[in-house]
């Protein structure tokens, strides 16, 4: 719902699973071999158990990172078949990749008869992406996707790893991903940035302040302090996280009191953060966002994810849902000439057996 970019500097984040998937169906095989097959791109690879190693093949790398991280955390797995399919739409900001990386640890953990605490899924998954993938992703897509709960969203500080679950009361209002079906090549390079940018604040604050870890642990005044006169950019974009952090605590207590108009605006206040200071967002999100912002009954939009493309999130008035989707997919085609797909969502289960 909100905390963007602060999983990775121990901060705030409120997240939920939703009812798009990724299903891996998976049987144990006689040989040490592993044999996948991804219906979605419809591709096949076959390697050892004996010999897990980053293949050319990217789909691959998330599910034998998995197999490499079980075995690392001193699991004993055999040779297996996958097979893999799904719906969630890929680098949309969905967290596909956490989906895949997640269903496959806990497909393996049940069919090797293995058990796997649920916060060592979500960091195996996470290890899995830093290590066979390359993406130095945060914790919170994956605890997102193991710990999801229906109609509830998950507070977790990703400093302590403890989390709490607050219901999603919507009552009358419905929650819609906006993809703008893009996905500009920037992405990968600024969010390395971004996270160098974060730790370069924290590694000035430090050497005033030393038991400043990460920017959990600054506040405002020790970045005007030690920051603002280093770096504008640096300071802009440590103080982004701060204030981040600072509205998924105020968002906690507006959904606690039932307040969805005050985390609309909140959602909003990120969206131009993230524009503005923390500049992950691109033109075609932008249009979005400030497509809803004076709709009566839209009370708030965002841009969700890494950022540069992909979906926005917006919270409608349910009645509305049908007839806002066509206005904006008219309005974004008329000027981007691209399709815009919408999806609205209900908050569901996490990662779970199914038969
Ligand atoms: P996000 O996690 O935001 O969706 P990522 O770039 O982290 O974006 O992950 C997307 C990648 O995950 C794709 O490039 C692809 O390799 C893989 N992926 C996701 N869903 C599928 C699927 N259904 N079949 C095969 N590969 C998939
Ligand atoms: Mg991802």
């Amino acid at each position: 719902m909100i905390g963007e970019h602060t999983d990775y500097n121990d901060g705030f984040v409120l997240p939920a699973a939703i009812n798009k998937v990724i299903y891996v169906a998976v049987s144990k095989r006689s040989d040490p071999e592993i044999h996948l097959y991804a219906a979605g791109v419809d591709e096949a690879f076959k390697t050892c158990i004996c010999e897990l190693k980053k293949c050319e093949k990217e789909w691959a790398n998330y599910i034998l990172g998995v197999a490499d991280q079980l075995q690392k955390w001193g699991y004993n797995i055999g040779g297996f078949n996958l097979y893999m399919d799904g719906d969630i739409p890929l680098g949309a900001g969905l967290s596909s990749s956490a989906a895949i990386t997640c269903a496959t640890a806990y497909a393996l953990m049940e069919l090797f008869l293995l058990s796997v605490p649920k916060v060592d899924i979500v960091k195996i998954a996470q290890k899995a992406e830093h290590t066979f993938v390359g993406v130095n992703c945060g914790i919170m897509d994956q605890f997102a996707s193991v710990f999801g709960k229906k109609d509830h969203v998950i507070f977790l500080d990703c400093k302590s790893m403890k989390h709490q679950y607050i219901p999603l009361k919507l009552d009358g209002y419905q929650l819609v991903l906006l993809n703008t079906n893009v996905k500009h090549t920037l992405s990968e390079s600024a969010y390395n940035r971004r996270r160098q940018q974060c730790e370069q604040g924290v590694a000035w604050i430090k050497a005033g302040i030393s038991d400043v870890h990460t920017l959990r642990d600054v506040n405002l005044k020790m970045l005007d302090k030690y920051v603002k006169h280093k770096d504008a950019d640096v300071y802009q974009k440590c103080k982004f996280v701060i204030e981040e952090n600072q509205r998924v605590l105020e968002a906690v207590a507006q959904l606690k009191r039932g307040d969805l108009a005050a985390l609309g605006a909140a959602m909003f206040e990120t969206h131009e953060g993230l524009s503005r200071a923390y500049r992950v967002s691109c033109e075609e999100l932008d249009f979005l966002v400030e497509s809803v912002k004076n709709l009566p009954y839209v009370l708030g939009a965002r841009m969700m994810g890494g950022g540069f493309g992909g979906c926005t999130l917006n919270i409608v008035e349910t009645e509305k849902v049908t007839e806002l989707i066509a206005q904006l997919q008219k309005a974004y085609h008329k000027e981007f000439l691209i399709q815009l797909d919408a999806y609205p969502v209900e908050i569901e289960d996490g990662t779970k057996l199914v038969w």
